[in-house]
């Protein structure tokens, strides 16, 4: 299998099938796989040049029915914000890392990162089917860069046999589901071999960027004894599309449960009309759950992409008022150093003693409430 690009190894294993996956091969084809594809992008020089610049740190890469979405007149266009590099990537902002959320300092093995006892992150590849330019692994992507192998998830693979707290593992990356049918076929079987895991999570941009992926073949290869849960990445309504909608509608006909992350971009989902649209869109008309909605975290090269805190926590108190309450996101920033993702919405409540609380309702006035419990 290929160490170079999972993508090859998909198609080369779907040739061998009579080519029965064509539509999602042209799809990678006719798109960006490298940084001399954008010269047949409308471009300026200048972003041309940044765009070359950029790819050093963080390679260039978007399947055509991505690249389609993006309005080229509009400058500020929020799918070619997140995938066209800027020239702003160039500038480095103090406090930015390498490690944004502190992956490394939880690795006890290659390939695996176990800071919360029941829960592990798998990296079966570092590849994707698109890169993001806000990606807080970037510098992973970049430094290790590697797919697929079996022999290098064998040493995470005997980590989580051995350690019985692990209840859930979650193949992230790079893009688990960038990977060809057999190679998942074959991690999720060694995973349900381990008696004590009970759920395989799959964090995945596929469903939104290359959507012709999730094919029967993809699905079949993820069924079996454990309970699967896709956590999807959409960040803009204008990703929602017949497309991605007939992905999502597939994953969940397989009996998949579905949960969405966006991250937080300025000058793409950082208003509330865009974020109320996307996640309204995401629960009633993908029946996607939106789970989590993160911070930007502290990729280097992203201060133009940052909001501040205090304007999300604005963000998402204005999205409780308008929103039914499964279609609001958890707001949450992922600490530096490993501290975990930890909610920020404003605490709304505040503890006045003898069991009295001041609370701010959704109307913003502010009650007094009165605890009563059995003190026996
Ligand atoms: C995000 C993350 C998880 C999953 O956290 P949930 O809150 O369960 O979604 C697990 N481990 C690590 C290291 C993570 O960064
Ligand atoms: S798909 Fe995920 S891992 Fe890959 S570049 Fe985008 S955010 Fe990063």
């Amino acid at each position: 299998m290929s160490n170079e690009f999972d993508h090859d190894a998909v198609a080369a294993d779907a040739a061998r099938d009579g080519g029965r996956d064509a539509a999602w091969q042209d799809d990678v084809r006719a798109g960006v796989r490298h940084v001399r594809d954008l010269d047949a992008l409308p471009l300026s020089a200048g972003e041309r040049a940044a765009a070359v610049q950029a790819a050093a740190n963080h390679k260039v890469r978007a399947p055509k029915s991505y690249l389609d979405l993006i309005d080229w007149n509009d400058p500020d266009d929020p799918i070619r914000a997140q995938v066209i590099p800027s020239p702003d990537e160039l500038v480095e902002t103090d406090g930015e890392l390498d490690d944004p959320i502190g992956d490394h300092a939880y690795s006890p093995v290659p390939r695996l990162t176990h800071r919360h006892a029941d829960r592990v992150l798998l990296f079966p590849t570092y590849q994707c089917a698109v890169y993001c330019r806000f990606c807080f692994r970037k510098e992973s992507l970049t430094a290790i860069g590697r797919g697929y192998t079996r022999a290098a998830l064998e040493p995470p693979l005997d980590y989580i046999a051995s350690h019985t707290e692990i209840r859930e593992v979650i193949l992230t990356g790079g893009d688990p589901l960038s990977l060809p049918d057999k190679a998942l076929e074959e991690i999720r079987a060694r995973i349900e071999a381990i008696a004590h895991v009970r759920l395989l999570r799959i964090h995945t941009r596929v469903p939104v960027a290359l959507p012709a992926r999730v094919t029967p073949g993809l699905v079949a290869a993820l069924q079996g004894r454990l309970m699967v849960t896709v956590v999807t990445h959409f960040n803009h309504a204008r990703e929602i599309t017949p497309a991605t909608e007939a992905a999502c509608r597939t994953l969940r006909q397989a009996g998949f449960v579905l949960l969405n992350q966006s991250v937080l971009l300025k000058g793409v989902n950082d208003s509330v009309e865009a974020l109320e649209e996307l996640c309204r869109e995401l629960m009633y008309q993908l029946g996607v759950k939106p789970y989590y909605l993160h911070h930007g975290d502290l990729t280097r090269g992203m201060a133009h992409r940052r909001t501040t805190i205090a304007e999300g926590q604005a963000l998402v108190a204005a999205l409780r008022k308008r929103l039914s309450g499964i279609c609001n996101p958890t707001y949450v920033i992922d600490l530096p150093d490993g501290g975990g993702k930890v909610p920020l919405s404003a605490c709304q409540a505040e503890p006045k003693g003898d069991g009295f609380w001041r609370i701010r309702g959704l109307d913003g006035q502010e009650r007094d409430y009165r605890e009563s419990v059995d003190e026996s």
